[in-house]
Protein backbone atom coordinates (compact mmCIF):
# COMPACT_ATOMS: atom_id res chain seq x y z
CA UNK A 1 0.00 0.00 0.00
CA UNK A 2 1.18 3.61 -0.50
CA UNK A 3 2.72 5.63 2.45
CA UNK A 4 0.02 7.83 3.07
CA UNK A 5 0.77 11.12 3.54
CA UNK A 6 1.51 13.27 6.94
CA UNK A 7 -1.02 15.45 5.51
CA UNK A 8 -3.80 13.33 4.96
CA UNK A 9 -3.32 11.50 7.78
CA UNK A 10 -4.64 14.34 10.05
CA UNK A 11 -7.59 14.86 7.85
CA UNK A 12 -9.17 11.16 9.42
CA UNK A 13 -10.77 11.61 12.90
CA UNK A 14 -9.89 8.35 14.31
CA UNK A 15 -12.45 9.46 17.31
CA UNK A 16 -15.07 9.38 14.53
CA UNK A 17 -13.96 6.49 12.34
CA UNK A 18 -13.35 4.04 15.34
CA UNK A 19 -14.54 5.16 18.52
CA UNK A 20 -17.68 6.88 18.81
CA UNK A 21 -19.49 3.81 16.75
CA UNK A 22 -17.49 1.46 18.89
CA UNK A 23 -18.76 3.68 22.50
CA UNK A 24 -22.60 3.70 20.82
CA UNK A 25 -22.53 -0.03 20.53
CA UNK A 26 -21.35 -0.68 24.11
CA UNK A 27 -23.49 1.83 25.44
CA UNK A 28 -26.41 1.02 23.86
CA UNK A 29 -25.89 -3.01 24.54
CA UNK A 30 -25.21 -2.75 28.24
CA UNK A 31 -28.15 -0.28 28.39
CA UNK A 32 -30.53 -2.60 27.09
CA UNK A 33 -28.76 -5.43 28.89
CA UNK A 34 -28.86 -4.16 32.40
CA UNK A 35 -32.78 -3.05 31.56
CA UNK A 36 -33.66 -6.54 31.08
CA UNK A 37 -32.03 -7.63 34.21
CA UNK A 38 -33.90 -4.90 36.49
CA UNK A 39 -37.20 -7.42 35.81
CA UNK A 40 -35.05 -11.20 36.41
CA UNK A 41 -33.82 -9.44 39.63
CA UNK A 42 -37.31 -8.61 40.96
CA UNK A 43 -38.04 -11.82 40.16
CA UNK A 44 -35.56 -13.47 41.83
CA UNK A 45 -35.86 -11.30 44.91
CA UNK A 46 -33.28 -8.89 44.73
CA UNK A 47 -34.27 -5.60 44.97
CA UNK A 48 -31.05 -3.87 45.87
CA UNK A 49 -29.15 -5.70 42.17
CA UNK A 50 -32.36 -4.54 40.12
CA UNK A 51 -31.83 -1.19 41.67
CA UNK A 52 -28.06 -1.29 40.93
CA UNK A 53 -28.99 -2.26 37.35
CA UNK A 54 -31.26 0.48 36.57
CA UNK A 55 -29.25 2.81 37.85
CA UNK A 56 -26.26 1.89 35.50
CA UNK A 57 -28.80 1.29 32.73
CA UNK A 58 -29.27 4.71 32.66
CA UNK A 59 -26.09 6.22 32.91
CA UNK A 60 -25.33 4.09 29.74
CA UNK A 61 -28.28 5.58 28.22
CA UNK A 62 -27.21 9.05 29.07
CA UNK A 63 -23.48 7.80 27.49
CA UNK A 64 -24.80 7.05 24.54
CA UNK A 65 -27.14 9.50 24.11
CA UNK A 66 -24.22 12.29 24.55
CA UNK A 67 -22.26 10.20 21.65
CA UNK A 68 -25.03 10.48 19.28
CA UNK A 69 -26.50 13.80 19.78
CA UNK A 70 -22.82 15.56 20.33
CA UNK A 71 -20.43 13.01 18.98
CA UNK A 72 -18.59 13.98 21.48
CA UNK A 73 -16.42 11.43 24.09
CA UNK A 74 -16.27 13.15 26.78
CA UNK A 75 -18.96 11.73 29.10
CA UNK A 76 -19.41 8.37 27.07
CA UNK A 77 -15.60 7.44 28.27
CA UNK A 78 -15.73 7.85 31.75
CA UNK A 79 -19.14 6.44 32.37
CA UNK A 80 -19.16 3.75 30.31
CA UNK A 81 -15.84 2.32 31.94
CA UNK A 82 -17.15 3.16 35.68
CA UNK A 83 -20.10 1.39 34.82
CA UNK A 84 -18.32 -1.79 33.84
CA UNK A 85 -16.22 -1.59 36.66
CA UNK A 86 -19.29 -1.68 38.97
CA UNK A 87 -20.59 -4.43 36.99
CA UNK A 88 -17.57 -6.66 37.67
CA UNK A 89 -17.59 -5.28 41.44
CA UNK A 90 -21.48 -6.69 41.22
CA UNK A 91 -20.13 -9.68 39.87
CA UNK A 92 -17.50 -10.65 42.55
CA UNK A 93 -20.32 -10.00 45.12
CA UNK A 94 -23.30 -12.01 43.59
CA UNK A 95 -21.20 -15.43 42.67
CA UNK A 96 -17.55 -14.75 41.23
CA UNK A 97 -16.07 -17.00 38.60
CA UNK A 98 -18.22 -19.83 39.89
CA UNK A 99 -21.37 -18.48 38.65
CA UNK A 100 -19.92 -17.78 35.12
CA UNK A 101 -20.03 -13.87 35.91
CA UNK A 102 -16.26 -14.55 34.93
CA UNK A 103 -17.83 -13.86 31.43
CA UNK A 104 -17.83 -10.30 32.41
CA UNK A 105 -13.99 -10.41 33.28
CA UNK A 106 -13.03 -11.46 30.09
CA UNK A 107 -15.37 -9.08 28.32
CA UNK A 108 -14.23 -6.06 29.58
CA UNK A 109 -10.47 -5.76 28.75
CA UNK A 110 -11.77 -6.45 25.13
CA UNK A 111 -13.51 -3.55 25.27
CA UNK A 112 -11.28 -1.70 27.20
CA UNK A 113 -8.58 -2.68 24.40
CA UNK A 114 -10.96 -1.44 21.81
CA UNK A 115 -12.24 1.92 23.49
CA UNK A 116 -9.79 3.41 25.00
CA UNK A 117 -6.43 4.91 23.84
CA UNK A 118 -3.14 3.09 25.08
CA UNK A 119 -2.28 4.62 28.79
CA UNK A 120 -5.89 4.33 29.98
CA UNK A 121 -6.24 0.89 28.13
CA UNK A 122 -3.07 -0.14 30.54
CA UNK A 123 -4.31 1.02 33.88
CA UNK A 124 -7.83 0.08 33.48
CA UNK A 125 -6.34 -3.69 32.59
CA UNK A 126 -4.23 -3.24 35.92
CA UNK A 127 -7.24 -2.45 37.87
CA UNK A 128 -9.20 -5.52 35.91
CA UNK A 129 -6.35 -8.09 37.30
CA UNK A 130 -6.38 -6.95 40.96
CA UNK A 131 -10.36 -7.06 40.84
CA UNK A 132 -9.75 -11.16 39.32
CA UNK A 133 -7.46 -11.62 42.17
CA UNK A 134 -9.73 -10.22 44.53
CA UNK A 135 -12.52 -12.52 43.63
CA UNK A 136 -10.62 -15.41 43.24
CA UNK A 137 -8.17 -15.73 46.16
CA UNK A 138 -10.09 -13.50 48.96
CA UNK A 139 -12.41 -14.05 51.27
CA UNK A 140 -15.16 -12.76 49.73
CA UNK A 141 -15.19 -15.70 47.38
CA UNK A 142 -16.72 -17.32 50.57
CA UNK A 143 -19.59 -14.63 50.92
CA UNK A 144 -20.19 -15.01 46.60
CA UNK A 145 -21.06 -18.96 46.61
CA UNK A 146 -24.61 -18.57 47.94
CA UNK A 147 -25.24 -16.68 44.99
CA UNK A 148 -24.05 -18.71 42.62
CA UNK A 149 -27.01 -20.29 41.40
CA UNK A 150 -28.63 -17.18 40.57
CA UNK A 151 -25.99 -16.59 38.65
CA UNK A 152 -26.33 -19.95 36.52
CA UNK A 153 -29.62 -18.49 35.81
CA UNK A 154 -28.21 -15.60 34.03
CA UNK A 155 -24.93 -16.73 32.03
CA UNK A 156 -26.94 -17.93 28.85
CA UNK A 157 -28.29 -14.11 28.36
CA UNK A 158 -24.38 -12.29 29.36
CA UNK A 159 -23.23 -14.65 26.85
CA UNK A 160 -25.68 -13.57 24.41
CA UNK A 161 -25.04 -10.07 25.39
CA UNK A 162 -21.17 -10.40 24.91
CA UNK A 163 -21.22 -12.19 21.95
CA UNK A 164 -23.56 -9.44 20.34
CA UNK A 165 -21.31 -6.56 21.53
CA UNK A 166 -18.17 -8.64 19.77
CA UNK A 167 -20.10 -9.05 16.78
CA UNK A 168 -21.25 -5.45 16.21
CA UNK A 169 -17.29 -4.30 17.23
CA UNK A 170 -16.09 -6.64 14.93
CA UNK A 171 -18.40 -5.16 12.27
CA UNK A 172 -17.45 -1.80 12.77
CA UNK A 173 -14.32 -2.25 13.61
CA UNK A 174 -14.02 -4.04 9.59
CA UNK A 175 -16.14 -1.19 8.35
CA UNK A 176 -14.25 1.62 9.32
CA UNK A 177 -10.78 0.48 8.40
CA UNK A 178 -12.13 -0.31 4.59
CA UNK A 179 -13.42 2.97 4.66
CA UNK A 180 -10.42 4.84 6.64
CA UNK A 181 -8.47 2.95 3.70
CA UNK A 182 -11.20 4.34 0.96
CA UNK A 183 -10.69 7.80 2.54
CA UNK A 184 -7.32 7.96 2.35
CA UNK A 185 -6.47 6.45 -1.25
CA UNK A 186 -9.23 8.94 -2.14
CA UNK A 187 -7.37 12.06 -0.68
CA UNK A 188 -4.21 10.46 -2.09
CA UNK A 189 -5.64 10.56 -5.45
CA UNK A 190 -6.95 14.43 -4.82
CA UNK A 191 -3.78 15.14 -3.88
CA UNK A 192 -1.63 13.84 -6.76
CA UNK A 193 -4.39 15.45 -8.82
CA UNK A 194 -3.91 18.52 -7.49
CA UNK A 195 -0.19 18.36 -7.05
CA UNK A 196 -0.12 17.76 -11.39
CA UNK A 197 -2.55 20.53 -12.19
CA UNK A 198 -0.29 22.78 -9.87
CA UNK A 199 2.50 21.95 -12.05
CA UNK A 200 0.98 22.19 -14.59
CA UNK A 201 0.01 26.06 -13.73
CA UNK A 202 3.24 26.83 -12.64
CA UNK A 203 4.86 25.33 -16.02
CA UNK A 204 2.62 27.47 -17.94
CA UNK A 205 2.99 30.48 -16.38
CA UNK A 206 6.76 29.71 -16.51
CA UNK A 207 6.43 28.90 -20.45
CA UNK A 208 4.07 32.14 -20.95
CA UNK A 209 6.43 34.64 -19.39
CA UNK A 210 9.51 33.33 -21.21
CA UNK A 211 7.55 33.55 -25.09
CA UNK A 212 6.25 37.18 -23.69
CA UNK A 213 9.53 37.98 -22.77
CA UNK A 214 11.14 37.66 -26.10
CA UNK A 215 8.95 39.61 -28.18
CA UNK A 216 8.68 42.02 -25.14
CA UNK A 217 13.06 41.92 -25.89
CA UNK A 218 12.43 42.99 -29.14
CA UNK A 219 10.11 45.86 -28.95
CA UNK A 220 12.26 47.42 -26.15
CA UNK A 221 15.59 46.82 -27.99
CA UNK A 222 13.93 48.81 -30.92
CA UNK A 223 12.30 51.44 -28.87
CA UNK A 224 15.56 52.35 -27.36
CA UNK A 225 17.33 52.26 -30.80
CA UNK A 226 14.78 54.78 -31.90
CA UNK A 227 15.22 56.71 -28.98
CA UNK A 228 18.94 56.64 -29.29
CA UNK A 229 18.39 57.81 -33.40
CA UNK A 230 15.49 60.18 -33.82
CA UNK A 231 15.37 64.15 -33.35
CA UNK A 232 11.52 64.22 -34.07
CA UNK A 233 9.62 65.16 -30.73
CA UNK A 234 6.38 63.66 -30.97
CA UNK A 235 8.52 60.11 -32.61
CA UNK A 236 10.28 60.26 -29.06
CA UNK A 237 7.39 61.03 -27.16
CA UNK A 238 5.85 57.68 -28.71
CA UNK A 239 8.61 55.91 -28.22
CA UNK A 240 9.09 56.98 -24.14
CA UNK A 241 5.42 55.77 -24.10
CA UNK A 242 6.07 52.43 -25.65
CA UNK A 243 9.16 51.76 -23.28
CA UNK A 244 7.09 52.78 -20.05
CA UNK A 245 4.67 50.59 -20.84
CA UNK A 246 6.26 47.87 -22.15
CA UNK A 247 8.09 48.05 -18.64
CA UNK A 248 4.82 47.79 -16.94
CA UNK A 249 4.19 44.64 -18.92
CA UNK A 250 7.67 43.56 -18.27
CA UNK A 251 7.45 44.00 -14.40
CA UNK A 252 4.34 42.12 -14.75
CA UNK A 253 5.58 38.90 -16.26
CA UNK A 254 8.53 38.87 -13.81
CA UNK A 255 5.85 39.21 -10.74
CA UNK A 256 3.79 36.06 -12.11
CA UNK A 257 7.17 34.12 -12.83
CA UNK A 258 8.50 35.44 -9.30
CA UNK A 259 5.16 34.01 -7.89
CA UNK A 260 5.23 30.67 -9.98
CA UNK A 261 8.55 30.09 -8.57
CA UNK A 262 8.01 30.97 -4.86
CA UNK A 263 4.78 28.72 -4.78
CA UNK A 264 6.68 25.65 -6.27
CA UNK A 265 9.27 26.33 -3.77
CA UNK A 266 11.80 27.02 -6.71
CA UNK A 267 12.74 30.21 -4.68
CA UNK A 268 16.14 30.49 -3.53
CA UNK A 269 17.74 33.17 -1.37
CA UNK A 270 21.20 33.79 -2.98
CA UNK A 271 23.00 35.29 -0.33
CA UNK A 272 26.44 37.50 -1.27
CA UNK A 273 28.40 40.52 0.04
CA UNK A 274 26.23 43.67 -1.03
CA UNK A 275 26.33 47.43 -0.55
CA UNK A 276 22.90 48.78 1.32
CA UNK A 277 23.50 52.50 0.48
CA UNK A 278 23.99 51.38 -3.03
CA UNK A 279 20.68 49.42 -2.72
CA UNK A 280 18.99 52.45 -0.48
CA UNK A 281 19.91 54.87 -2.94
CA UNK A 282 19.20 52.83 -5.79
CA UNK A 283 15.57 52.20 -4.59
CA UNK A 284 14.87 55.67 -4.29
CA UNK A 285 15.90 56.36 -7.55
CA UNK A 286 13.32 54.06 -8.78
CA UNK A 287 10.10 55.87 -7.79
CA UNK A 288 11.58 59.32 -7.07
CA UNK A 289 11.04 60.33 -10.72
CA UNK A 290 7.03 59.10 -9.87
CA UNK A 291 6.76 60.34 -6.89
CA UNK A 292 7.89 64.15 -7.89
CA UNK A 293 5.57 63.65 -11.11
CA UNK A 294 2.75 63.53 -8.37
CA UNK A 295 3.91 66.22 -6.53
CA UNK A 296 4.65 63.78 -3.46
CA UNK A 297 7.54 64.94 -0.86
CA UNK A 298 9.43 61.76 -1.10
CA UNK A 299 12.15 61.94 1.61
CA UNK A 300 14.71 58.75 2.87
CA UNK A 301 16.25 58.48 6.73
CA UNK A 302 19.02 56.10 5.58
CA UNK A 303 20.70 55.66 9.51
CA UNK A 304 24.38 56.20 9.14
CA UNK A 305 25.54 53.44 11.53
CA UNK A 306 24.30 50.89 9.10
CA UNK A 307 27.21 48.89 8.02
CA UNK A 308 28.85 49.28 4.40
CA UNK A 309 28.86 45.97 3.34
CA UNK A 310 26.37 42.98 4.49
CA UNK A 311 25.66 39.96 3.49
CA UNK A 312 22.21 38.93 1.77
CA UNK A 313 20.21 38.66 -1.26
CA UNK A 314 20.59 42.17 -2.84
CA UNK A 315 18.43 41.48 -5.17
CA UNK A 316 15.33 40.49 -3.41
CA UNK A 317 15.82 42.64 -1.04
CA UNK A 318 15.85 45.41 -3.89
CA UNK A 319 12.32 43.99 -4.95
CA UNK A 320 10.75 44.65 -1.27
CA UNK A 321 11.57 47.86 -1.16
CA UNK A 322 10.86 48.57 -4.83
CA UNK A 323 6.97 46.85 -4.25
CA UNK A 324 6.52 48.89 -0.93
CA UNK A 325 7.70 52.23 -2.75
CA UNK A 326 5.45 51.39 -5.88
CA UNK A 327 2.72 50.77 -3.87
CA UNK A 328 3.43 53.49 -1.51
CA UNK A 329 3.22 56.36 -4.83
CA UNK A 330 0.66 54.01 -6.66
CA UNK A 331 -2.03 54.47 -3.60
CA UNK A 332 -1.11 58.22 -2.35
CA UNK A 333 -2.74 60.77 -3.96
CA UNK A 334 -0.89 63.96 -1.94
CA UNK A 335 1.25 64.85 0.96
CA UNK A 336 4.26 62.49 1.70
CA UNK A 337 6.31 58.90 1.46
CA UNK A 338 9.12 58.48 3.80
CA UNK A 339 11.44 55.74 2.74
CA UNK A 340 13.85 54.63 6.37
CA UNK A 341 16.51 52.52 6.80
CA UNK A 342 17.99 51.41 10.03
CA UNK A 343 20.23 48.39 11.57
CA UNK A 344 19.63 46.72 15.17
CA UNK A 345 22.74 45.13 15.68
CA UNK A 346 21.73 41.47 17.30
CA UNK A 347 25.10 40.07 17.68
CA UNK A 348 28.74 40.83 16.51
CA UNK A 349 28.52 39.97 13.26
CA UNK A 350 24.45 40.07 12.49
CA UNK A 351 22.01 42.87 12.18
CA UNK A 352 18.50 43.36 11.81
CA UNK A 353 18.01 45.58 8.63
CA UNK A 354 15.45 47.62 9.33
CA UNK A 355 13.30 48.77 5.94
CA UNK A 356 9.91 51.42 6.45
CA UNK A 357 7.86 53.03 4.22
CA UNK A 358 5.01 55.32 5.16
CA UNK A 359 2.52 57.33 3.32
CA UNK A 360 -0.12 59.56 3.64
CA UNK A 361 -1.97 58.09 1.09
CA UNK A 362 -5.64 56.54 0.80
CA UNK A 363 -4.99 53.66 3.47
CA UNK A 364 -6.48 50.25 4.31
CA UNK A 365 -9.69 49.25 6.30
CA UNK A 366 -8.93 47.30 8.98
CA UNK A 367 -11.32 44.22 7.57
CA UNK A 368 -8.94 44.40 4.37
CA UNK A 369 -5.49 44.65 5.97
CA UNK A 370 -5.85 40.96 6.98
CA UNK A 371 -6.35 40.22 3.29
CA UNK A 372 -3.03 42.41 1.47
CA UNK A 373 -1.00 39.65 1.33
CA UNK A 374 -3.19 37.11 -0.39
CA UNK A 375 -1.88 36.21 -3.70
CA UNK A 376 -4.07 37.92 -6.86
CA UNK A 377 -6.14 39.94 -3.76
CA UNK A 378 -6.77 43.67 -5.15
CA UNK A 379 -8.34 45.05 -2.18
CA UNK A 380 -10.80 48.23 -2.35
CA UNK A 381 -10.95 47.06 -6.24
CA UNK A 382 -13.56 50.03 -7.01
CA UNK A 383 -11.38 52.93 -5.96
CA UNK A 384 -8.80 51.52 -7.11
CA UNK A 385 -9.96 50.87 -10.86
CA UNK A 386 -7.39 53.34 -12.16
CA UNK A 387 -4.37 52.28 -10.57
CA UNK A 388 -2.63 49.56 -12.14
CA UNK A 389 -1.71 46.41 -10.51
CA UNK A 390 -2.42 42.90 -9.98
CA UNK A 391 -2.55 42.17 -6.19
CA UNK A 392 0.90 39.70 -6.32
CA UNK A 393 3.33 42.33 -5.35
CA UNK A 394 2.65 42.30 -1.44
CA UNK A 395 2.11 38.17 -1.84
CA UNK A 396 5.47 38.12 -3.50
CA UNK A 397 7.17 40.20 -0.94
CA UNK A 398 5.95 38.41 1.76
CA UNK A 399 7.13 35.32 0.90
CA UNK A 400 10.74 36.65 -0.03
CA UNK A 401 10.49 38.03 3.67
CA UNK A 402 9.62 34.89 5.03
CA UNK A 403 12.18 32.86 3.21
CA UNK A 404 14.70 35.53 4.37
CA UNK A 405 13.21 34.65 7.84
CA UNK A 406 12.69 38.19 8.02
CA UNK A 407 9.55 39.84 9.21
CA UNK A 408 6.76 42.15 8.15
CA UNK A 409 4.21 44.14 9.80
CA UNK A 410 1.48 47.04 8.61
CA UNK A 411 -0.26 49.70 10.28
CA UNK A 412 -2.49 51.48 8.10
CA UNK A 413 -5.43 54.37 8.86
CA UNK A 414 -8.19 54.49 6.20
CA UNK A 415 -7.81 58.41 4.71
CA UNK A 416 -4.77 58.74 6.36
CA UNK A 417 -1.77 56.61 5.35
CA UNK A 418 0.12 52.95 5.35
CA UNK A 419 3.29 52.29 6.89
CA UNK A 420 5.11 49.00 5.72
CA UNK A 421 7.48 47.73 8.19
CA UNK A 422 10.32 45.12 7.35
CA UNK A 423 13.30 43.63 9.49
CA UNK A 424 15.40 41.31 7.68
CA UNK A 425 18.39 39.40 9.67
CA UNK A 426 21.58 39.93 7.53
CA UNK A 427 25.47 39.42 8.35
CA UNK A 428 27.64 42.22 8.85
CA UNK A 429 30.60 41.95 6.57
CA UNK A 430 32.36 45.36 6.58
CA UNK A 431 31.92 46.85 10.27
CA UNK A 432 32.32 50.34 8.88
CA UNK A 433 29.33 52.27 9.39
CA UNK A 434 28.19 53.72 6.12
CA UNK A 435 28.17 56.49 7.19
CA UNK A 436 26.12 60.30 6.91
CA UNK A 437 24.96 59.49 3.69
CA UNK A 438 22.30 61.23 1.28
CA UNK A 439 20.79 59.33 -1.31
CA UNK A 440 20.43 60.62 -4.78
CA UNK A 441 18.75 63.85 -6.05
CA UNK A 442 15.83 63.14 -8.44
CA UNK A 443 17.18 63.41 -11.44
CA UNK A 444 15.58 62.87 -14.91
CA UNK A 445 16.36 59.86 -17.39
CA UNK A 446 19.51 59.85 -18.51
CA UNK A 447 20.64 60.88 -21.94
CA UNK A 448 21.88 57.51 -23.36
CA UNK A 449 25.98 58.16 -23.97
CA UNK A 450 27.92 54.82 -24.89
CA UNK A 451 30.06 53.56 -22.19
CA UNK A 452 33.25 52.59 -23.98
CA UNK A 453 34.87 52.45 -27.89
CA UNK A 454 36.59 49.43 -29.15
CA UNK A 455 36.87 49.20 -33.04
CA UNK A 456 38.85 46.45 -32.49
CA UNK A 457 37.99 44.10 -30.88
CA UNK A 458 35.14 41.59 -32.48
CA UNK A 459 32.44 39.71 -30.83
CA UNK A 460 29.73 36.67 -31.65
CA UNK A 461 26.47 37.24 -31.07
CA UNK A 462 24.49 33.70 -31.56
CA UNK A 463 20.26 33.82 -31.35
CA UNK A 464 17.62 32.42 -33.68
CA UNK A 465 15.38 35.06 -33.37
CA UNK A 466 16.71 38.02 -36.39
CA UNK A 467 15.26 40.83 -34.44
CA UNK A 468 16.94 40.15 -31.65
CA UNK A 469 20.33 40.01 -33.35
CA UNK A 470 19.17 43.17 -35.29
CA UNK A 471 18.88 44.75 -31.37
CA UNK A 472 21.90 43.29 -30.17
CA UNK A 473 23.77 45.07 -32.87
CA UNK A 474 21.60 48.53 -33.25
CA UNK A 475 22.15 48.64 -29.00
CA UNK A 476 26.36 48.25 -29.21
CA UNK A 477 26.38 50.29 -32.68
CA UNK A 478 27.87 53.33 -30.94
CA UNK A 479 31.01 51.12 -29.05
CA UNK A 480 32.27 50.71 -32.44
CA UNK A 481 32.64 47.38 -31.84
CA UNK A 482 32.72 44.34 -34.67
CA UNK A 483 30.07 42.06 -34.58
CA UNK A 484 29.44 38.80 -36.39
CA UNK A 485 25.87 36.98 -36.15
CA UNK A 486 25.00 33.55 -36.13
CA UNK A 487 21.34 32.33 -36.71
CA UNK A 488 22.01 29.11 -35.23
CA UNK A 489 24.10 27.26 -33.07
CA UNK A 490 25.43 25.15 -36.57
CA UNK A 491 26.05 28.57 -38.19
CA UNK A 492 28.16 29.57 -35.09
CA UNK A 493 30.44 26.35 -34.82
CA UNK A 494 31.41 27.43 -38.59
CA UNK A 495 32.36 30.88 -37.81
CA UNK A 496 34.28 29.94 -34.52
CA UNK A 497 36.47 27.83 -36.79
CA UNK A 498 37.27 30.77 -39.26
CA UNK A 499 37.90 33.74 -36.94
CA UNK A 500 38.99 34.03 -33.42
CA UNK A 501 36.67 36.76 -31.48
CA UNK A 502 37.13 38.49 -27.94
CA UNK A 503 33.28 37.57 -26.59
CA UNK A 504 30.95 35.10 -27.31
CA UNK A 505 26.86 35.55 -26.86
CA UNK A 506 25.36 32.56 -26.82
CA UNK A 507 21.31 32.12 -26.71
CA UNK A 508 19.82 29.46 -24.78
CA UNK A 509 16.75 28.50 -26.51
CA UNK A 510 17.72 27.72 -29.85
CA UNK A 511 15.67 24.72 -32.34
CA UNK A 512 17.97 21.94 -32.96
CA UNK A 513 21.01 22.38 -31.10
CA UNK A 514 20.14 24.82 -28.16
CA UNK A 515 22.88 26.98 -26.35
CA UNK A 516 24.28 24.57 -24.03
CA UNK A 517 24.80 21.55 -27.00
CA UNK A 518 26.27 24.51 -28.88
CA UNK A 519 28.76 25.14 -25.87
CA UNK A 520 29.41 21.62 -24.89
CA UNK A 521 30.42 20.80 -28.89
CA UNK A 522 32.82 23.94 -29.40
CA UNK A 523 34.59 22.91 -26.23
CA UNK A 524 35.27 19.65 -28.20
CA UNK A 525 36.37 20.94 -31.58
CA UNK A 526 39.86 20.67 -32.48
CA UNK A 527 39.88 23.37 -35.22
CA UNK A 528 37.80 26.18 -32.84
CA UNK A 529 40.05 29.25 -33.00
CA UNK A 530 37.92 29.86 -29.65
CA UNK A 531 39.01 28.00 -27.29
CA UNK A 532 40.16 30.85 -24.39
CA UNK A 533 37.23 33.11 -25.96
CA UNK A 534 34.52 33.62 -22.96
CA UNK A 535 31.27 32.05 -23.57
CA UNK A 536 28.48 34.26 -22.36
CA UNK A 537 24.47 33.04 -22.57
CA UNK A 538 21.74 35.14 -23.42
CA UNK A 539 18.96 33.99 -22.10
CA UNK A 540 14.74 34.59 -21.06
CA UNK A 541 15.25 31.85 -18.43
CA UNK A 542 14.99 34.44 -15.27
CA UNK A 543 14.51 30.88 -13.02
CA UNK A 544 16.48 30.87 -10.16
CA UNK A 545 19.60 28.79 -10.12
CA UNK A 546 19.80 29.19 -13.69
CA UNK A 547 23.09 31.27 -13.37
CA UNK A 548 24.93 28.80 -11.38
CA UNK A 549 23.67 25.80 -13.74
CA UNK A 550 25.71 27.79 -16.90
CA UNK A 551 28.35 28.72 -15.00
CA UNK A 552 28.93 25.17 -13.92
CA UNK A 553 28.25 23.97 -17.66
CA UNK A 554 32.11 26.18 -18.09
CA UNK A 555 30.09 29.88 -19.14
CA UNK A 556 31.97 32.74 -18.35
CA UNK A 557 28.74 34.67 -17.20
CA UNK A 558 25.02 35.00 -17.72
CA UNK A 559 22.88 37.94 -19.36
CA UNK A 560 18.92 38.00 -18.88
CA UNK A 561 17.18 39.09 -21.54
CA UNK A 562 15.54 41.55 -22.05
CA UNK A 563 18.76 42.82 -22.60
CA UNK A 564 19.70 46.30 -21.35
CA UNK A 565 22.09 48.42 -22.87
CA UNK A 566 24.10 49.24 -19.60
CA UNK A 567 24.17 45.72 -18.47
CA UNK A 568 25.28 44.34 -22.01
CA UNK A 569 28.04 47.30 -22.09
CA UNK A 570 29.32 46.82 -18.58
CA UNK A 571 29.58 42.56 -19.54
CA UNK A 572 31.38 43.73 -22.12
CA UNK A 573 33.93 45.87 -20.87
CA UNK A 574 34.48 43.27 -18.24
CA UNK A 575 35.44 40.57 -20.70
CA UNK A 576 37.37 42.70 -23.18
CA UNK A 577 41.05 42.66 -23.46
CA UNK A 578 42.41 45.81 -21.92
CA UNK A 579 44.01 46.95 -24.32
CA UNK A 580 40.75 47.18 -26.73
CA UNK A 581 38.90 49.12 -24.91
CA UNK A 582 39.37 52.92 -26.00
CA UNK A 583 36.72 55.47 -23.37
P1 LIG B 1 -1.31 45.59 -6.41
O1 LIG B 1 -0.68 45.05 -7.64
O2 LIG B 1 -2.80 45.62 -6.47
O3 LIG B 1 -0.72 46.88 -5.95
P2 LIG B 1 -0.21 44.43 -3.99
O4 LIG B 1 -0.11 42.99 -3.60
O5 LIG B 1 1.05 45.18 -4.11
O6 LIG B 1 -1.00 44.44 -5.35
O7 LIG B 1 -1.17 45.13 -2.96
C1 LIG B 1 -2.40 44.52 -2.60
C2 LIG B 1 -3.43 45.57 -2.23
O8 LIG B 1 -3.03 46.22 -1.02
C3 LIG B 1 -3.55 46.67 -3.26
O9 LIG B 1 -4.50 46.34 -4.25
C4 LIG B 1 -3.99 47.88 -2.41
O10 LIG B 1 -5.40 47.90 -2.29
C5 LIG B 1 -3.41 47.60 -1.04
N1 LIG B 1 -2.20 48.41 -0.77
C6 LIG B 1 -0.91 48.02 -0.88
N2 LIG B 1 -0.06 49.01 -0.51
C7 LIG B 1 -0.83 50.07 -0.16
C8 LIG B 1 -0.55 51.38 0.32
N3 LIG B 1 0.70 51.83 0.50
N4 LIG B 1 -1.61 52.18 0.57
C9 LIG B 1 -2.88 51.76 0.39
N5 LIG B 1 -3.21 50.52 -0.05
C10 LIG B 1 -2.20 49.67 -0.32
Amino acid sequence: MQSVPEDINHLIDDNKLHYIPALKIVSIVFAVICTAFVPINILQSEPEIAVLNGVIAIFMYVSFFSVVKFGTLKVAVPTVFTMLTVLSIVYVVTGGHEGFGITWILLIPILTVYCLRLKPTIIYQAFMLLLVVLAIHSPLQQFCYPFSDAVRVRFPIIFLAEAAVAILLKINMTKSELYKDRLIHQNINYKLKAEAANRAKSDFLANMSHEIRTPINAILGNDELILRESQEKDVLDYAKNIKNSSKSLLALINDILDFSKIESGKQDIIPADYKPATLFSDCYNLVAMRATEKNLTFTAEIDSQIPSVLLGDEVRIRQICANLLTNAVKYTKSGFIHFRAKAERTSQDQVNLMIEVQDSGMGISKENLEHIFDSFLRVDEKKNKNIEGTGLGLAITKQLVKLMQGQISVESALGKGTSFRVSLPQKIISQEPIGAYRVGEVQSEPQYKEGFHAPNGKILVVDDVAMNLKVFVGLLKRTLIKIDTAGSGAECLKLIEKNKYNIIFLDHMMPEMDGIETFATMRTMDNNMNRTTPVIMLTANAIEGAKAEYLSAGFADYLSKPIHSDQLEQMIVKYLPKELIES
